[in-house]
């Protein structure tokens, strides 16, 4: 199995869910003590969401290309970015590095096979602007995000709650309002399209299927590492 690189740190309690499926899903396909090869590198997410508040993405792409270089130079084969809203820079990272870097909206797409027309939910950046929208688009989805006031509690609750390892029950009733009504607008199965929404919400709160990014990428990642 090749060895995995993780950028984490955005946020750690992600991280943490990361590494704990990596090793999972690795012994569900090896068994036994089995599990990954890997190397995570945490960046500090002060730093980071200060540039993403203050619009640095240059300055974070460099960053981020920087831990990438470390990673590959420490014995990664391939390449895992632990936050969706941080590909906004994944060129930087991936012209850094000659291994491969495991996109997470490619990931995800290629996981919808029977819908087309698809909630999104995750950061401000990550359901406004249009690097998340066009990579999907590339694959044939149509995304559907919340409206406002909506989208400013989504945003809110992964800065104020997930990402300072805050887990609210009120918070996940709010998601499922918010879920509900993507599905009322065509929603055919709704994206946790931020790495930490996963820790807050599972099916049961949502009446379509829900497209978990953080474990597909890390399926992904286990794919290719065993490929
Ligand atoms: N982990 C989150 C994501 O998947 C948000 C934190 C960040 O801004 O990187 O987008």
């Amino acid at each position: 199995m090749r060895t995995i690189g993780l950028i984490g740190g955005m946020s750690w309690e992600s991280s943490a869910e990361y590494y704990r499926l990596l090793n999972e899903e690795t012994r569900r396909r090896l068994g036994g003590h089995h599990c990954a090869p890997s190397l995570l590198l945490t960046v500090d997410f002060a730093e980071i969401e200060e540039l993403q508040r203050t619009g640095q993405w240059e300055r974070s792409g460099e960053l981020l290309a920087e831990a990438a270089r470390k990673l590959e130079g420490a014995g990664a084969e391939l390449v895992l970015l632990c936050t969706n809203t941080m590909h906004k820079v994944a060129d930087a990272i991936t012209d850094a590095i000659k291994v491969p870097f495991v996109h997470i909206v490619d990931a995800t797409a290629r996981r919808l096979t029977d819908h087309r027309k698809v909630g999104l939910l995750g950061t401000r950046f990550t359901m406004e602007q249009d690097f998340y929208r066009d990579r999907m688009r590339e694959h044939g989805i149509e995304l559907v995000v919340p409206d406002e006031p909506d989208r400013t509690l989504v945003h809110d609750v992964i800065y104020q709650e997930l990402t300072r390892n805050r887990v609210e029950p009120a918070s996940r009733a709010a998601y499922r309002d918010v879920m509900a009504r993507l599905v009322e607008r065509g929603a055919e199965a709704v994206i946790l399209g931020c790495t930490e929404i996963t820790l807050l919400v599972d099916q049961s709160d949502c009446t379509v299927p829900l497209v978990d990014s953080t474990r597909i990428h890390v399926e992904t990642g286990v794919e290719l590492a065993l490929a």
